[in-house]
């Protein structure tokens, strides 16, 4: 029997439009701009100035602070500008410009780091860090705290390959094209762990790719099991992922090391391989373009810095001007303000959308059916949250475990009044969160 969790819901997830397509290598853009920010933690701080010739691979930031990861250039050519750009958060953010010179030069620090069994867990958690790989499935955490801050506590290594939203493709693809990159990787983190065994959970809707899975394992296994999971959003939450795997539940405020358990998703395992292999940080990452107002939707190999605008560009442009263009899934993803955007190391996905797909009604309203409390996989009652967001009842926020909202979508999904649930969610911790600082101050 798949394994489950509790709550969740079953979206149509309209994976078919890129499913079958092979990744494509993205043309060399022209120019990239590269955020100083696109990791969990202390921005860094560009080591380029205008005029620098850059390779690939070379470092143009970093930051001497725990919580951080060094960003590297992901093309060759000259730095044209140091200078706040537009983020995908929606913020202005210091970037590095960088024009392309279509040389595709290498930076000599690029190179293999030796065979993964003489490297010690230190070694790794350095070459992790040095590659500047981050979290690839959208969240961003620095990889080498994840893995050092796991040392000694971790006895359950696990591969989300759930890829539970909507359209989304890009691991999938790579679970077909690539897996001896995410073994191989998943080696490397058992090797860091000191474990014996890994899991991959896989939903039962990507069977087929379990076979090239299991084609690219080690002889007997090498420890790793493949365990398939039931389709059902949101599969690859983390706290839902390890219920379903292992039915350990993650404290409330807790990480998943609180109950012995790492989990990765396998870009950030494909990306470990590449960087102890071949030496080659976090430069390039798959990216699936879909979604109803893209002519020709497709995965895609591009460099980190890509503008949003080059790969629609190269997906035949918008059928119509979309009415919503997300970062990430349907979900979980967040609203750009346009095309004219960098793509960052944890954009797995850019989706853009007809206007006929706005379901939002003019005055939501709660009809008090209850489907919200039923579906949330984190056993809250978005209903009562948004009752007492309104009346700016912190003290019964709290009661109510706001702060362990995953901000999954399930509530609003469902919400037949229409309701931004989730947004109400979002917003609410943060203002309990304020609300509790100033009153620890
Ligand atoms: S799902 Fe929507 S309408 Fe139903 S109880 Fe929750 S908020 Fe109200
Ligand atoms: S309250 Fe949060 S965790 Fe629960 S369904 Fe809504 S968004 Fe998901």
């Amino acid at each position: 029997m798949a394994l489950t969790f509790r709550g969740g819901i079953h979206p149509d997830d309209r994976k078919d439009a890129t499913k079958k397509k092979p990744i494509e290598n993205l043309a060399p853009p022209e120019t990239v701009v590269i955020p100083m920010s696109m990791h969990i933690g202390a921005p860094c701080t560009p080591t380029v100035s205008v005029g620098d010739t850059v390779k690939i691979g070379t470092v143009i930031g970093d930051s001497s602070a725990p919580l951080s990861a060094p960003i590297h250039a992901s093309v060759s050519g000259t730095v044209t500008a140091v200078e706040p750009r537009l983020h995908p958060n929606g913020s202005r953010v210091m970037s590095v410009v960088i024009a392309n010179d279509y040389e595709n030069t290498i930076d000599q620090s690029v190179c293999p780091k030796g065979s993964f069994e003489s490297l010690s867990p230190e070694d790794i958690i350095s070459i992790v860090r040095n590659a500047g790989i981050v979290g690839l499935g959208g969240a961003g955490f620095p990889t080498h705290v994840k893995i050092s801050s796991g040392l000694g506590k971790v006895d359950t290594l696990i591969i989300n390959c759930a890829e539970c939203e909507p359209y989304i493709t890009s691991n999938y693809r790579a679970m077909i094209e690539t897996p001896e990159e995410i073994i191989g990787g998943i080696r490397i983190l058992m090797k860091a762990f000191g474990l014996s065994s890994a899991v991959i959970g896989i939903e039962s809707n990507k069977l087929d790719a379990i076979p090239s899975l299991e084609k690219a394992l080690p002889s007997g296994g090498g420890g790793i099991k493949i365990k398939t999971l039931k389709t059902k959003y949101p599969q690859g939450g983390e706290k839902q992922l390890i219920y379903s795997l292992t039915k350990r539940e993650v404290p409330p405020g807790g990480l998943p090391a609180a109950v012995g358990c790492a989990v990765f998703n396998p870009d950030t395992c494909a990306a470990i391989y590449q960087a102890v292999t071949t030496g080659m940080p976090l430069v390039s990452r798959v990216v699936t373009v879909s979604g109803s107002a893209i002519a020709n939707p497709k995965n895609l190999r591009c460099p980190v810095g890509t503008m949003v605008s080059d790969l629609v560009t190269a997906c035949g442009g918008f059928k119509e001007e979309p009415y919503k263009i997300i970062a990430g899934g349907p979900m979980m993803g967040s609203a750009l303000q346009g095309v004219d955007l960098p793509i960052i190391k944890s954009s797995n996905s850019i989706l853009s959308f007809c206007g006929n797909e706005d379901t939002s009604v003019a005055e939501p309203q709660c009809i008090r059916c209850g489907r919200c409390v039923s579906v949330c996989p984190m056993n809250l009652m978005p209903i009562y949250i948004r009752m007492y967001y309104e009346k700016e009842r912190y003290d019964e926020l709290e009661k109510l475990n706001v702060s362990d909202c995953i901000e999954c979508g399930s509530c609003a999904y469902v919400c037949p009044g229409r309701l931004f649930l989730t947004q109400t969610c979002r917003v609410a911790k943060a203002r309990l969160a304020e609300y509790k600082k100033k009153g620890a101050n």
